[in-house]
């Protein structure tokens, strides 16, 4: 009978430099672009006043523990604290392309979270400032090389590839449900423009009106992106090109706290490494999909951004080796 499969020298072996982690590319330059919020959340476990939320919040920290000299395009009113923009500068993002709106209030968000911690209701969105907001894009990031759109209206979010001069290499896009219901058409036209679309599970049967996320994921790549990532929350991710796909189980995690961002942050992860090594290769992808998934996996263990403004590149590596051990496996087939 003939042997089929793969021999014992060709193990199924996930493979991780580490060393990426500690060389911070310099020549890359990544814009991130997206809502910088005051948010309130309910969980199971808690409540939250208004406390300082964002999908670019959570992209750009994200992306900072891979990548240097982020560049940030959002708008916040005067009410936002001075504090957290020069927190941002410290985390090495810039913010020149941070407008700040006298006499106008930062978009706000509130959501309940329902016991599984996967699902959410949306209490109240506030556009407030980003109202009239009209990106301006320094002349300092006109070096882009790694576009992140962040969630944000989708015709801002399209704006800002046409206010860059050359096209980025890559541009990664997340949007969410609200924009779905409310500017379908702008959406459309947006998503035709990126390379990697980011959305979850319900996101994706919602855009193409497929249950099966097999047959989601093909209609969205015929609308226009060439790599597709399908979150699943606590059942973890999936990216899709062409005819090949690959899994990310979510790390299994005892207490869950607080899920708010753990898309953006996933996102900021999974653009950060993929602008440190500057690869983008469909296996690169696949470990930057790992990566940000471990970046998300901190997220949600605390409130709001907590555990993420503290990490030590220790703890992200030791969680990285977590998510290798939990899929590393040896088998032979006979
Ligand atoms: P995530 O949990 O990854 O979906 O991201 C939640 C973050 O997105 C919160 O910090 C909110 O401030 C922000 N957010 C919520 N709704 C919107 C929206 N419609 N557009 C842009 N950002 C939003």
């Amino acid at each position: 009978m003939q042997k089929r499969g793969v021999s014992g020298s060709q193990k199924y072996k996930t493979y991780v430099n580490f060393q990426y982690l500690r060389q911070k590319s310099s020549k890359m330059s990544l814009v991130v672009v997206g809502t910088v919020a005051f948010d309130a959340i309910e969980t199971p476990f808690g409540k939250t006043d208004k406390i300082i939320g964002g999908a670019a919040t959570y992209s750009g920290t994200s992306a900072s523990y891979f990548a240097k000299n982020i560049k940030l395009v959002s708008v916040v009113g005067d009410d936002f604290p001075k504090e957290m923009i020069e927190q941002f500068g410290k985390m090495g993002m810039s913010t020149e392309g941070l407008q700040v709106k006298n006499g106008q209030k930062t978009f706000f968000w509130a959501g309940r979270y329902h016991e599984d911690m996967n699902t959410r209701d949306t209490l109240d969105t506030q556009l407030n400032v980003l109202l009239d907001f009209d990106p301006v894009i320094p002349d300092s990031y006109q070096d882009c090389e790694f576009l992140m759109l962040s969630n944000l209206m989708p015709q801002l979010q399209r704006q800002v590839i046409e206010r860059l001069h050359k096209r980025p290499r890559l541009i990664v896009m997340d949007t969410m449900n609200f924009w779905m219901e409310t500017q379908w058409d702008a959406l459309m036209e947006t998503i035709k423009l990126v390379d990697v679309l980011t959305v979850n599970d319900s996101e994706a049967r919602q855009l193409t009106g497929e249950y099966s996320l097999v047959k989601a994921a093909q209609k969205i790549l015929s609308m226009g992106p060439r790599y597709l990532i399908i979150k699943k929350g606590e059942h973890g991710a999936l990216l899709f090109h062409e005819n090949q796909v690959f899994f990310a189980p979510a790390l299994p995690l005892e207490e869950v706290f607080d899920p708010t961002g753990a898309g953006d942050t996933f996102a900021g992860g999974f653009i950060g490494h993929l602008a440190q090594t500057r690869d983008i290769s469909f296996d690169s992808m696949k470990r930057a999909v790992i990566y940000g998934s471990a970046m998300a996996s901190f997220c949600v263990e605390k409130f709001g951004l907590e555990r993420m403004v503290n990490l030590t590149p220790e703890e992200i590596e030791t969680r990285v080796q977590q998510f290798v051990d939990l899929v590393q496996f040896d088998i032979q087939l006979v």
